[in-house]
C-alpha cells in the first residue's frame, strides 16, 4: 500500500470513529420533552389539520386547545418560534399545563418550529438540554436553534427573498420562521409552517395572538411587547399596568416595512391583534461568557454585568442576572394583562382564564412549582 493510500485509510477510520462517537448525541436531539396535558386542555390536534402539506413532515407540531365550552373570544399563544429562546416555549408549556378557561378559548402551540428543536446553532456552544426542579422532580426541556434544521430544509440560497414583499435578507433567514409569514403552501418547509399557523389564526378566528421570544440583553427591543398597529392600544395599556405593578415591560410599534414577522404579517393577513414579546436570555448574546445549561437557566453572566456597568445594555443587569423564573413570569404576566385590557375593550368576546400563577408568585417560588 502506498503512503498516501495508508493516510487515506487512517483518515477515513478516524472520521468514522468521530461519527460513531457523536451519532448518539445527534440522534438524541430527536427526543422531545414531555408536555403534560393540563386540566384545561380539551383537545390536542396536529398543526397539519390546518394545512395538509405539513403532514408527515418535521414541521408538524401539536396544537393544544383549551375550550371553556362557553361563548367568548379566542387567544393564541406561540412558543418555540425560535427554539434557543426557552422562556418563550417554557412559558407556553406552563400556560397550557395550568390555565383553566372559563369563558372563550385559549390555543397554545408550544413548539411552533418543531424542526428547530432538533438541532443547535453551529459554533455557539449551546446545551442540548436544560432542566429545572419541577413538582415531580427534575424536568428537562430541549434547547434548540433559531432556525429550521438544515437536515429538513437544505440548501439555503445566497439571498432569502420574502415571497410576499420581495424583501431581501441573508440566505440563512430562509429557515427563520419569524421571517416566513404569511407563508406559502408551495414554499419551503419553514414557509409551510408559517402558512399553517396563519390558516389556524383564520379558521379559529383568533382575536388576540402572542408570539413569545427572547433576545440578547444588548438588543434594543428587550423586555418589550412589539405590537401591530391594531394591537398597539392593548399593548400600551397592558405595559403601563405592568409597570405600575413593578414589572418592566416596554412597547415598540411593529415596523411596517420589516416583513415576514409575526407581529406584522399576522396583523396584515388576518383579523387578529398581533403582539410579539421579548425577554432577555444572556446565553444568546454576543457579549456572553461561557455558555451552558446553567447560564441559560440562571441567566447570570459576568460579561453582561460588566456591560451593564459600562451602559451598553438596555435593561438592568446585576449579579442576580435574568433567571428563567423572571423571564417566564414576565411573558405570562404580559399575556394576562393584555387579555384583561382586551376583555375591557371587547366585552362581547371575552377570554377568561383561571389558575394562572401571578408574576410575584412565580418570581418568589420559582416556575418549577407549576411545571
Ligand atoms: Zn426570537
Amino acid at each position: 500500500m502506498k503512503k498516501n493510500q495508508a493516510t487515506a485509510v487512517v483518515s477515513l477510520c478516524l472520521a468514522l470513529a468521530v461519527l460513531f462517537m457523536v451519532a448518539p448525541a445527534f440522534r438524541e436531539m430527536n427526543n422531545k420533552e414531555k408536555i403534560r396535558k393540563g386540566p384545561g386542555v380539551s383537545r390536542i390536534i396536529p398543526l397539519s389539520d390546518y394545512f395538509d402539506g405539513l403532514k408527515n413532515t418535521a414541521g408538524d407540531t401539536e396544537v393544544y386547545i383549551l375550550d371553556s365550552g362557553r361563548p367568548g373570544g379566542t387567544v393564541l399563544v406561540l412558543g418555540g418560534t425560535h427554539c434557543n429562546e426557552p422562556a418563550g416555549y417554557i412559558g407556553a408549556i406552563l400556560l397550557l399545563e395550568n390555565a383553566i378557561p372559563v369563558e372563550g378559548r385559549l390555543i397554545v402551540i408550544p413548539r411552533a418550529n418543531a424542526s428547530a428543536l432538533t438541532h443547535t446553532d453551529y459554533a455557539e456552544g449551546s446545551p442540548q438540554k436544560i432542566s429545572l426542579q419541577a413538582k415531580g422532580g427534575e424536568r428537562w426541556f430541549r434547547y434548540g436553534s433559531r432556525a429550521t434544521n438544515p437536515v429538513h430544509q437544505w440548501p439555503d440560497p445566497d439571498i432569502y427573498i420574502h415571497a410576499g414583499s420581495g424583501q431581501r435578507l441573508s440566505g440563512s433567514e430562509t429557515r427563520n420562521l419569524n421571517r416566513a409569514y404569511p407563508g406559502r403552501p408551495d414554499g419551503s418547509l419553514t414557509e409551510k409552517i408559517a402558512y399553517a399557523i396563519v390558516q389556524l389564526i383564520k379558521k379559529e378566528k383568533a382575536d388576540l395572538s402572542f408570539d413569545l421570544h427572547e433576545a440578547s440583553p444588548e438588543y434594543p427591543v428587550i423586555n418589550a411587547m412589539v405590537a401591530h398597529e391594531r394591537a398597539m392600544g392593548i399593548a400600551a395599556e397592558a405595559a403601563m399596568n405592568l409597570q405600575l405593578n413593578g414589572v418592566q415591560m416596554g412597547i415598540e410599534p411593529s415596523p411596517q416595512k420589516l416583513r415576514g414577522l409575526s407581529h406584522r404579517e399576522w396583523g396584515d393577513a388576518t383579523d387578529t391583534l398581533a403582539i410579539l414579546m421579548e425577554t432577555a436570555n444572556p446565553a444568546q448574546g454576543r457579549l456572553k461568557g461561557a455558555t451552558g445549561a446553567r447560564a441559560v437557566m440562571d441567566g447570570r453572566d459576568k460579561a453582561y454585568e460588566a456591560a451593564a456597568k459600562l451602559g451598553r445594555l438596555f435593561i438592568p443587569f446585576d449579579a442576580a442576572g435574568q433567571p428563567i423564573d423572571i423571564r417566564v413570569a414576565r411573558h405570562i404576566a404580559a399575556i394576562c394583562e393584555s387579555i384583561a385590557v382586551y376583555n375591557k375593550t371587547y366585552p362581547a368576546a371575552r377570554v377568561v382564564l383561571e389558575d394562572i400563577p401571578s408574576y410575584d408568585v412565580m418570581v418568589k417560588e420559582g416556575i418549577g412549582r407549576f411545571l
